[in-house]
């Protein structure tokens, strides 16, 4: 067990303190991550369904059914899960699917966990297949199996472990083997925000960095960050930066519009990387259909990038449609990079 794949809820400060934030990072990241459900933005169905479970759960003494979070980068999964873990009073261990080669990391993780801690595990459908298996036994039974020695002489010895929750986290949820998924009491997935839950946050987050933001200044802002809190809170900051040094300090639309223009954001939100895909569709592929490896190809991108991070917002608001043969770009696509809709019908 290494300090930079724990960070426990009750030990926050010392652990991350040590490892991985530089030190002026820290206050400023862990404030604005919601620590309890009342802070907790939007997603109202989805946090009424936890709620009830985790009540239910501590009125029967046991801990909450395993959970899994599927939903775009940056929608607050990982702050659920941090959420849960201060609402069942236990502490939590965060890991992720890649960083677990072996079965003996994630054996040395479960066995340190007490009652009702949380295991979070992020990217969980990146797990070795190989570790994936000693998940099984310790969702089910809360049990691992040891095996000691090799071939004739192998024995096996099952440990019992303490009752914890797992909670899963993933971008991709069809990439979870069937065992696995099935294996979760409750499934949620987390959907944009909505502009107005948006703003919220954005006001939130702008009373912690104590700054002021007037409500055109939210509204504008709110409206251009893919519906995503970690993007909000991200431009929130960059935003802060150009009113501090070129204006009064005061985040108001003007100065959000200008300070967007230098991050390359355009007015609804989208970035460099979305307008290229984008444009490579309409322009390389005479507005499709074109599969996901050509596009990626062209751009010289990674597949999973642009599946997990560009399509579902582009899905969302339907400048990009997915065809069994291939992506689409739409007429809004084609109107709002400024090409004519129908040159591309008569190609
Ligand atoms: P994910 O795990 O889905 O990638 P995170 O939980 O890390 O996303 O969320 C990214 C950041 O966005 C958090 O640090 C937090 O500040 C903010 N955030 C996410 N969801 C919410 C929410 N519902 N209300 C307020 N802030 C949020």
């Amino acid at each position: 067990m290494t300090d930079d794949i724990l960070t426990h809820s009750s030990d926050k400060q010392g652990i991350l303190t040590g490892s991985c934030l530089l030190m002026d990072q820290e206050p400023e990241i862990l404030s604005l991550r919601p620590e309890q459900f009342a802070d907790y933005v939007g997603q109202t169905e989805v946090v009424e369904a936890l709620k009830i479970a985790i009540e239910a759960a501590i009125q029967r003494e046991e801990p909450v059914d395993h959970i899994l979070f599927h939903g775009p980068p940056g929608l607050g999964k990982t702050t659920l899960a941090h959420i849960i873990a201060n609402e069942m009073g236990g502490n939590l261990t965060s890991t992720s699917g890649p960083s677990l080669e072996k079965g003996g990391d994630l054996i040395g993780i479960l066995t340190h966990l007490e009652d009702r801690d949380i295991l979070f595990i992020d990217e969980i459908h990146r797990t070795p297949k190989i570790v994936e298996e000693f998940l099984y036994p310790a969702m089910e039974d809360f049990a691992v199996d040891f095996v000691f020695d090799k071939g004739i002489h192998a024995r096996s010895h099952k440990y019992r472990l303490n009752r914890f929750t797992l909670v899963g986290a993933t971008t991709r949820v069809g990439l979870l083997s069937a065992p696995l998924r099935d294996r979760f009491g409750i499934f949620r997935s987390l959907d944009f925000y909505n502009e107005s839950d948006l703003a919220k946050i954005i006001r939130r987050s702008a009373a912690l960095l104590k700054v002021t933001v007037d409500d055109e200044g939210a509204n504008e802002l709110s409206s251009r960050s893919r519906g995503t809190p970690r993007i909000v809170n991200r431009l929130l900051k960059r935003v802060r930066d150009y009113s501090q040094v070129r204006a009064d300090g005061i985040i108001t639309k003007k100065t959000v519009e200008a300070a967007l223009v230098l991050e390359g954001v355009d007015e609804k939100g989208l970035t460099d990387l979305d307008r290229k895909y984008l444009k490579t569709i309409i322009e390389f592929y005479k507005g499709g259909p074109v599969g996901i490896e050509a596009i990626a190809a062209t751009l010289q991108e990674e597949t999973d990038t642009l599946v997990d991070v560009i399509e579902p917002y582009l899905l969302k608001v339907g400048l990009v449609t997915r065809t069994s043969s291939g992506r689409k770009a739409s007429e809004a696509a084609y109107k709002h990079l400024g090409f004519s809709f129908q040159k591309r019908m008569f190609q």
